[in-house]
């Protein structure tokens, strides 16, 4: 198997937190990441990158599906437009139900009612993330000594709600102590110090897909499975404004030697954050330092385009990683394979997407699932010199023409 779909030798996504994120600039840039249409932040960049969003919340420099902190707020004025995201997968994040850091207040009500919002739209969060300080009980946490205030996953509290995962398609679970960070080889005491904040550090053998994610227990016994995000800027938030100087901390050539996956955590929402105070990004302002500002994002493009790159959505990364590590090849004959192994509750077509199995005899080779024949696609030889065969990628239905 290869470890990567053809031809990438790497993989990143961006994991976007709805912080700040207005909703007038979170259409320019998905459009600007996922069209190659003209944009108001420039030309599209053609890659695919998902986001998440908060399903309430009272302050105005984000969007939110409802408005207001009540379980029963009303469906916000962009809320059609968000169901296209929804139903489609271009947002496949629950940023932790919501923004409650100005006076908390979440319930079970507001997670039921998020959920049968998503059922009735027949789409599904495979990706939950806790979001801000103290006042977010709702938040999870797998460990102590990081366990503090979260109780989304502690049965009793009025919050507790994880036990809705499993029904309701939440897999990867993303808590605020999965966090790795560049660390240079050989600087024990900067490994130590990351350790006591309880920072992983980004090694070679955290790049590996299939060690994308990892078998998690939550306080309540909920199964899921967490996963770690890139942070890598010191103090200051990930922002927009130094996603270039957390890019440049990728270790690009560790990346590409092992075939490795990365997922970058970003607040796009965010400009900067300077003594205290948020500078949110909006589309005028950003478009006016577009040079500057989105230069990060055409070098994930120009990777991208390279061939070298596979720039792909956050469920997407982490399902593709999920697989990996669970499938099996069993030799069926001369130039046929079977696979097995995936996600059974999915189509073959969808379950197997991206995986490619080299064909070092290069006459051609099938692929089986449960007695049916998968379509592929065939592949010239790659870096290692081997051909090889792919289950094309189902794209992310184009919710912009
Ligand atoms: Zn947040």
């Amino acid at each position: 198997m290869r470890p990567l779909p053809f031809p990438f030798r790497g993989a990143l996504s961006l994991s976007f937190d709805a912080d700040c994120l207005g909703f007038a600039f979170f259409e320019a840039l998905m459009r600007l990441l996922n069209t190659r249409g003209p944009t108001p932040l420039g030309p599209g960049l053609g890659l695919e990158t998902t986001s998440s969003l908060f399903f309430y919340s009272q302050r105005r420099e984000h969007f939110s599906y409802f408005s207001g902190l009540g379980p029963d707020a009303p469906r916000c004025a962009e809320a059609d437009r968000l169901d296209d995201y929804l139903r489609a997968g271009w947002i496949d994040a629950n940023h932790a139900f919501g923004d409650f850091s100005p006076r908390g207040g979440f319930v079970r009500a507001h997670a039921l009612r998020a959920y049968e919002t998503l059922a009735a739209l027949g789409a599904t969060l495979p990706v939950f993330t806790n979001h801000g300080p103290a006042n977010n009980v709702q938040n999870v946490a797998p460990e102590a000594p990081w366990r503090t205030w979260q109780r989304g996953d502690a049965p009793g509290h009025p919050a507790y709600h994880a036990d809705l995962f499993p029904g309701a398609g939440v897999r990867f679970v993303w808590a605020d102590s999965m966090i790795n960070e560049l660390a240079p080889p050989g600087a024990l005491a900067r490994l130590r110090a990351l350790a006591r904040q309880g920072r992983h550090a980004l090694g070679p053998r955290q790049l590996r897909a299939r060690r994308l994610s990892f078998p998690c227990a939550l306080a309540d016994g909920t199964r899921v499975r967490g996963f770690f995000r890139f942070r890598s800027t010191g103090e200051p938030p990930p922002a927009l404004g130094n996603l270039g100087r957390q890019l440049a901390q990728v270790p690009w050539d560790a990346l590409y030697a092992r075939r490795g996956c990365v997922v970058v955590y970003q607040h796009p929402g965010v400009l900067e954050k300077t003594a205290g105070r948020v500078v949110p990004c909006g589309v005028q302002a950003v478009a006016a330092r577009a040079r500057e500002l989105l230069a990060p994002l055409r070098f994930l493009a120009r990777e991208r385009e390279a061939g070298r790159l596979w720039v792909c959505g956050l469920a997407r990364l982490l399902l593709y990683g999920e697989l990996l590590a669970s499938v099996r090849l069993r030799r069926l004959g001369p130039g046929e394979v079977e696979l097995c192994g995936g996600d059974p509750a999915l189509a073959p077509r969808e379950r197997f997407q991206g995986l490619t199995v080299y064909d070092r005899s290069g006459r051609g080779l099938r692929l089986w699932c449960a007695g049916r024949e998968l379509a592929t696609v065939r592949n010239p030889a790659d870096e290692t010199g081997a051909a090889s065969v792919s289950v094309p990628l189902v794209p992310l239905e184009d919710i912009w023409s």
